[in-house]
């Protein structure tokens, strides 16, 4: 379960958080959608430990980790900014959590490979990240954060470098994911409507810092909570 109590996050004067609330329980996948800027990846930076919340508490299976590092959390996490070790090989980069979390040598090599064929990256293990596309190092991100076999995963805009092919491909391998470990609680980041329809259980639409609805999806579209909302979707973003 990932709990949001009224978060607030602050970067200098521009409040790109407010009062934020969101609950994700285990088994559940809750897509974020809204403007740019509206305050999506603060939210999921905040849960990863990345930035520090002004005020509120985040808790994850119940514990309040407010204050841990980012590495204690346990949790998968692929943002942009935050992808890859750029002096790790791309199977070492996949095999830290794992090493850090002291798993036997044979099974890190186990899971670095299986998580690499997933991501159809298992013949690039030896490269650098720079000697990698945008596209081939978010795949490797993707690897390394499923390679702890974390409870939680936050996912922010995963499938954007990606052509439509990889894309499609990705996102059946994140259903399965689903099917494979339901108990994950997943919140994804996502511009993109079909990959919220395709994968969460609920929607939540933000704007201004600020958490406007969250519906399941077929509910939110349906029937839109708010006038924001309903042109939002409707529009093309
Ligand atoms: P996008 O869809 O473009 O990725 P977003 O919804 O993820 O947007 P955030 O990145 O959460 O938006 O940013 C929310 C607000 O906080 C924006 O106004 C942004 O300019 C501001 N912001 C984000 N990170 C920082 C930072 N490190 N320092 C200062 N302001 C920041
Ligand atoms: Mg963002």
């Amino acid at each position: 379960t990932v709990q949001l109590e009224d978060v607030t996050v602050h970067f200098g004067r521009t409040c790109a958080l407010e009062g934020f609330d969101l609950s994700v329980a285990a088994r559940e996948t809750v897509a974020l959608l809204g403007p740019s800027g509206s305050g999506k990846s603060t939210a999921l930076k905040a849960v990863a430990g990345f930035v520090r919340p002004t005020r509120g508490r985040i808790r994850l299976g119940g514990n309040d980790v407010t204050d841990l590092p980012p590495a204690r959390r346990g949790i998968g996490v692929v943002v942009q900014q935050y992808a890859l070790f750029p002096h790790l090989r791309v199977a070492d980069n996949v095999a830290f959590g794992l090493r850090a979390a002291r798993k036997p040598k044979a099974e890190v090599t186990r899971r670095v490979g299986e998580m690499l064929e997933m991501v159809g990256m298992a013949s690039y293990g030896r490269r650098f990240p720079r000697e990698l596309s945008g596209g081939q190092q978010q795949r490797v991100a993707i690897a390394r954060a499923l390679a702890i076999q974390p409870s939680v995963l936050l996912l922010d805009e995963p499938l954007a470098a990606l052509d439509a092919q990889l894309r499609a491909d990705m996102l059946g391998e994140l259903q399965k994911l689903r099917r494979e470990v339901p108990e994950i609680a997943i919140v994804y980041v996502t511009h993109d409507q079909s990959e919220a329809l395709a994968l969460a259980d609920r929607i939540a639409v933000m704007r201004d810092a600020r958490l406007v609805d969250i519906a399941p999806a077929a509910e939110l579209y349906a029937a839109p909570p708010s006038a924001f909302t309903a042109s939002f979707l409707g529009g093309a973003n």
